[in-house]
């Protein structure tokens, strides 16, 4: 018996979610009092691979062959099976990112295996059983779902677990999977550049329809600047075409979970808060006192975005001693 975490990585750099997905990997471990080990598709260098003991796993295995240079759920899947296999894995963990969603599916339907997809909690193993929570209704309640299959997969929503360093060192194994050829062929890919991404940001300034045009971002631009953090929009903005749709946060977009979510003329609806209600902090601006947002915010500043936000980013520069 053992745990087993996909760690995926992009262009050699393995993500944060992974790193979370392994830390959460070595609690489920210790709760079963077993062994965690993380799985690497792609490249990565042999120092990176061992890194990831510093996060509780055990043992690495890395299979670096080309058939994993970009995602095919189906060839992942095959390779994640025969891990899971070879390591006697009972549980199998992912990160609840695309790259997981495309995946953990997969390996779980293969395996004949219960899933649990967005999982928020380790599991309860009281009594012999094994139930994990995950948020549902859009983040208006929470279930405990119970895994009754000797196999499990769980995918870990982002930021649900902290990323723990315990300071251990894990061998590093090579992994030779046997797979298909990839059914799909990757002819271009168009990289977002320059932009601190919206899945990993600790802190997000998201816009809404209440900026009035694409010709008034400038504003929430100076802001996320002067904070470091990625920017987002609510869906009638990524629909009307002011901001890209790897923008768009919601029900229908991304979810994400930083630490600062930062809404300037945001409504609140609900299918928007479905994407960010996981947020650490929330921080509402809005001229509108009714507006539904300030119910779920921590901080709330009613006034008019074209006045507040200018003024705001002008003090966290000053703060910050930039120009
Ligand atoms: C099936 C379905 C899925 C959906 N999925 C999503 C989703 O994933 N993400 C999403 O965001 N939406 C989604 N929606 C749309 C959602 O219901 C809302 O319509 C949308 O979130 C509203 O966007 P908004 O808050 O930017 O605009 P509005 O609702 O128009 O709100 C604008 C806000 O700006 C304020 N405002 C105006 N002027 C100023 C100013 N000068 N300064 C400060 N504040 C000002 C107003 O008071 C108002 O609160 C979905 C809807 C459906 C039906």
């Amino acid at each position: 018996m053992s745990v087993l975490i996909f760690a995926d990585q992009a262009e050699g750099h393995i993500k944060k979610a992974a790193l979370e997905a392994i830390s959460y990997g070595a609690g489920v471990a210790a709760v079963l009092q077993t062994t965690a080990t993380a799985l690497v598709l792609g490249p990565v260098s042999k120092e990176d691979a061992a890194a990831l003991g510093k996060y509780g796993a055990q043992k690495v295995l890395v299979a670096s062959t080309d058939a994993f240079g970009h995602l095919d759920g189906q060839v992942y899947a095959q390779a994640v099976v025969q891990a899971a296999q070879s390591e006697n894995a009972t549980v199998i963990i992912f990160p609840h990112n695309p790259d997981g969603k495309a995946v953990a599916p997969r390996v779980a339907a293969r395996l004949k295996a219960g899933l649990v997809s967005g999982a928020t909690s380790l599991p309860d193993v009281t009594g012999g059983g094994f139930v994990v929570r995950k948020n549902v209704f859009s983040g208006k309640a929470i279930a405990g779902v119970s895994i009754t299959s000797p196999l499990k997969v769980i995918s870990l929503n982002p930021n649900s677990y902290p990323v723990k360093e315990t300071g251990g060192t894990a061998e590093v194994v090579d992994f030779q999977p046997t797979v298909t050829a990839p059914k799909v062929k990757v002819t271009k890919v168009d990289k977002v550049v320059g932009e601190v991404p919206l899945s990993e940001a600790e802190i997000v300034v998201s816009g809404g329809r209440g900026l009035k045009g694409p010709e008034n971002w400038g504003i929430v631009e100076d802001l996320a600047h002067a904070l470091g953090a990625a920017t987002a929009c609510s869906r009638p903005v990524a629909d009307s075409g002011w901001r890209p749709h790897h923008e768009h946060v919601g029900q229908t977009g991304l979810t994400i979970r930083p630490n600062l979510y930062i809404a300037i003329g945001i409504s609140g609806a609900i299918q928007h808060l479905a994407g960010v209600n996981g947020s650490k902090v929330i921080v509402v601006i809005n001229k509108d006192p009714e507006a539904p947002f300030f119910k779920a915010a921590d901080y709330g500043i009613v006034g008019d975005a074209f006045d507040v936000v200018p003024k705001l980013t002008a003090a966290i520069k000053q703060l910050k001693g930039i120009s």
